[in-house]
């Protein structure tokens, strides 16, 4: 088994606990490398680094251009290292190499695109209402970020935060999830071997409530980028308030995505079960409540189920698997824990149901793809995040009555809406309380286009411009050219 360390420094140490515990291959539920186990020690090191590489190394004194040059280098040797970084992946996540290699490949383009943005980032003259005065302001970056990630998307996730973040001119100390950390690791290397100066990006390994927490409440921390469970982040943001940290969340959902008797119903049913099924539904924008309206439900229930009887579950790397595995022991019994719920609040079993025990499925903790139908949104399977391949289908009446469903939950991190009617598209998309919402589509994303939850869903937006802001404090200079001091006593 491979043995890995933390990347402190531009170094790999040895954890100071001197342990290691096991990483699994969710598809065999064997061991396949041992992940170094960090303390609040070792926490300490690595943003001690990122703090010297912050306020005195080598990062300060690289320009804007500069900076942005180091990101594209990096960006090249992920476009290089993209094969061997997603195989990683899925052996640690279970998802599909298909999946995987599709986001590896992607991955670049946010090292390119926050590359180009780092000399773009200026202030701006301000038009005084003052005479005898020049001002104008800076942005600045905040300093140390602690980027916390969770399993199911590791390396796209970690750069959602760190390409902006090192866009900014802030220093990174990563800590991803305890289910799914070597790709990280692996990935920590390549900032050093595009030339990074050492302690920019650093990576302690652990537990979240030992290494998370000392990370997340360490008091050299300024801003604090958490992807992972509502509960989780809820935990976070008290402490980090504590300390007046600041703080990004992008937390969990329960998107509903919305077919109209007017959409296109075969478009319409691809994109539900694309929302749903795909990465075994373990993704936080998956569409996991179905909205369908009457005039069509039964007609579109059975397209759904047609289609979703045929998934081909089986091993991630093969390129004909559709369902892999789910990720980690801990959700794969969540997942059946909630179907058992659903059942016992009376929603309609129509597909699946239980953990797969197909040949194909091998040792792997996997769940056969499950449909609910005339499910009540009141139920908790239609209010509680399950991140697994279980779907509610809810019927509605007409545009108002589904958009009380919709936004009936304490999530809004997407939604999709399906018609052939543009007007209504638009309206709903108006309505929806989400951070995004498809029309016509699901499940696109780009570092274009800004991302992030309304409601519980999460704070502040990564991708896109806005991203890079949220590493950002904006100063105001203010130059007397001319104006009297005056009364020292009253504000001028
Ligand atoms: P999680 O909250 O259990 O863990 C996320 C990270 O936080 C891990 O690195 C974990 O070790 C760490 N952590 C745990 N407890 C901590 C503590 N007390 N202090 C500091 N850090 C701690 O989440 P998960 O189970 O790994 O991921 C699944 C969740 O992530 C789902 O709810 C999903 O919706 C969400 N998610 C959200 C997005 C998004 O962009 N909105 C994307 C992917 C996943």
């Amino acid at each position: 088994m491979k043995r890995y360390d933390l990347r402190i420094n531009g170094e790999w140490v040895k954890p100071s606990s001197n342990e290691w515990f096991d990483t699994y291959d969710p598809y065999t539920g064997e061991p396949w490398a041992n992940i170094p186990l960090g303390t609040s020690q070792d926490v300490d090191r690595a943003v001690l680094a990122a703090h010297t590489a912050f306020t005195e190394g080598a990062w300060p004194a690289k320009s804007p251009s500069e900076r942005g040059l180091l990101l594209h280098k990096v960006g090249d040797l992920i476009a290089s290292n993209a094969k061997r970084l997603a195989e990683i992946e899925v052996r640690d996540n279970g998802k599909l190499f298909a999946e995987m290699y599709g986001q590896l490949t992607y991955l670049p383009q946010w090292f390119y695109y926050y590359g180009g943005l780092a000399d773009k980032i200026q202030g701006a003259t301000l038009p005084l209402d003052k005479k005898g005065y020049f001002s104008y302001t800076r942005h600045e970056p905040l300093g140390v970020v602690a980027a916390l990630t969770p399993w199911n998307s590791p390396l796209l996730l970690a750069s959602w935060k760190i390409a902006p973040a090192l866009a900014a001119g802030c220093t990174v100390v990563l800590k991803p999830s305890e289910f799914t950390s070597a790709s990280t690791l692996e990935f920590a290397e390549l900032f050093e071997q595009a030339g990074f100066p050492p302690g920019v990006v650093n990576v302690v390994t652990g537990f979240g409530k030992d290494v998370g927490a000392a990370l997340s409440s360490h008091p050299l921390v300024r801003k604090i980028s958490f992807t992972g469970s509502d509960t989780t982040g809820r935990v976070i943001n008290q402490q980090a308030a504590s300390q007046l940290k600041h703080m990004s969340l992008e937390l969990g959902g329960k998107s509903p995505n919305i077919v109209f008797d007017d959409a296109d119903l075969d478009q319409a049913a691809q994109g539900a079960i694309s929302g749903i099924f795909s990465a075994t539904g373990q993704t936080c924008i998956a569409g996991s409540r179905l909205l369908v309206q009457d005039s069509i439900y039964d007609v579109f229930v059975s397209k759904l189920i047609a289609i979703a009887r045929t998934v081909k579950l089986g091993n991630p790397m093969s390129l004909d698997t559709q369902i892999g595995p789910v990720t980690t022991p801990p959700q794969y019994r969540k997942v059946l824990d909630y179907i058992d719920i659903a059942i016992k609040e009376g929603a309609q079993l129509l597909l699946g149901g239980k953990a797969a025990a197909r040949a194909e499925c091998g040792k792997g903790w996997f769940v056969e793809p499950t449909i609910f139908g005339e499910v009540n949104n009141a139920m908790r399977i239609a209010q509680e995040e399950v991140f697994g391949p279980v779907l509610s289908i809810i019927r509605f009446k007409d545009e108002d009555d589904a958009l009380d469903i919709a936004n009936d939950v304490r999530f809004g991190l997407a939604a999709g809406v399906w018609t052939q009617d543009i007007a209504r598209g638009m309206r709903m998309s108006e309505r929806l309380k989400a951070g995004t919402v498809w029309i016509n589509t699901y499940r696109v994303l780009s570092y274009i286009s800004p991302f992030g939850g309304y409601k519980e869903s999460g704070l502040g937006r990564e991708n896109g411009i806005d991203a890079v802001r949220e590493y950002l404090q904006t100063k105001t200079v203010w130059i007397n050219t001319g104006a009297s001091v005056g009364n020292a006593f009253v504000m001028r």
